[in-house]
């Protein structure tokens, strides 16, 4: 078992990390949004992708999640824990909450480039539960662990959520007001612009997946929270990063005993529907890390 971190705004470096090594990664489908770190904390190595790129150059829409995906699983990763900022659609998600999501409303419009098949090849995985079970625990308990060490704020203490659903828009621009309370309406949890592309990538490469979203700030629905400066948001911003990286080393500590009770490392069996002597040779081998334990 191989433990990927995505890397999302503000963590483009890990701390306690011993550098093993970084991978220069070319895909079929291009490079990564960056090389791969492979490090090790206390001994456990991890393979680690910053999802923006180097100083955040890469906008959610041009993320090439499949050269993402790929490069992860070209590495033998078979776990992703991804770390995102969102904002709350809920008045009970408050910024410098955790929400360890368990659904996705997709909102994208480029859903074509979230598969890797295609172009003579055609698989439908099941996607009703997105999110890994196994390692949506694991990121719970890292996540609980995390916060029990902060202080508490202004009488309240950040907590974890357990589940929720994330509305995966593709910006760059946030919201409107308009969009922001029909989501609120009905009644989904929280909003950001990477993580369904993701999930969907690594369910059909067959990798374990889960979201630790970090709640920065209310949207745009919540219209008593409309005066919130710059400043606020960027100040949990910044606590939200040094907060992430609390939660990763707790994850990686976890992450020896993290159970594959789950189904998803046979998420492609029966998902491949192209009779296989359709299927060109190029393919096979383009796909081959995906589906070579299917189709040779
Ligand atoms: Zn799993």
């Amino acid at each position: 078992m191989k433990l990927g971190i995505i890397g999302g705004s503000g963590l483009e470096k890990i701390d306690h990390v011993a550098l093993i090594k970084m991978h220069e990664v070319e895909t079929p489908f291009g490079k990564p949004s960056a090389p791969v770190l492979e490090g090790a904390i206390d001994g456990t190595s991890i393979f680690f992708l910053p999802r923006h790129g180097k100083g955040h150059a890469i906008m959610p829409s041009e993320i090439n999640h499949r050269a993402n995906i790929y490069a992860l699983k070209m590495l033998g990763v078979t776990h992703i824990l991804s770390i995102s900022a969102v904002g709350s659609l809920q008045e009970q998600y408050v910024p410098r909450d955790v929400v360890v999501i368990d659904q996705f409303y997709d909102r994208t419009k480029s859903s074509a480039s979230h598969s890797f098949f295609g172009d003579g090849i055609v698989a439908h995985i099941a996607f009703a539960h997105p999110i890994c079970p196994c390692m949506a625990s694991l990121a719970v308990g890292a996540a609980q662990k995390a916060l029990s060490e902060l202080p508490e704020s202004g009488g309240r203490r950040s907590m974890v959520h357990r589940k929720g659903t994330y509305v995966n828009m593709e910006g760059p621009a946030f919201s409107t007001a308009a969009e922001s309370k029909c989501y609120h309406s009905l009644g989904f949890d929280v909003i950001g612009m990477t993580n369904l592309p993701e999930a969907k990538l690594a369910r059909e490469a067959e990798i374990c997946y889960a979201t630790v979203a970090m709640v920065t700030d209310y949207d745009s629905w919540h219209e008593e929270h409309d005066h919130v400066t710059v400043s606020m948001i960027v100040d949990n911003f910044i606590a939200n990063v040094a907060l992430a990286k609390k939660i990763i080393v707790y994850a990686v500590d976890a992450f020896t005993s993290v159970g594959r009770t789950c189904s998803c490392s046979k998420a492609l069996a029966g998902a491949i529907i192209t009779a296989p002597e359709a299927i060109r040779p190029d393919l096979k081998a383009k796909l081959a890390p995906i589906i070579g334990r299917y189709i040779r």
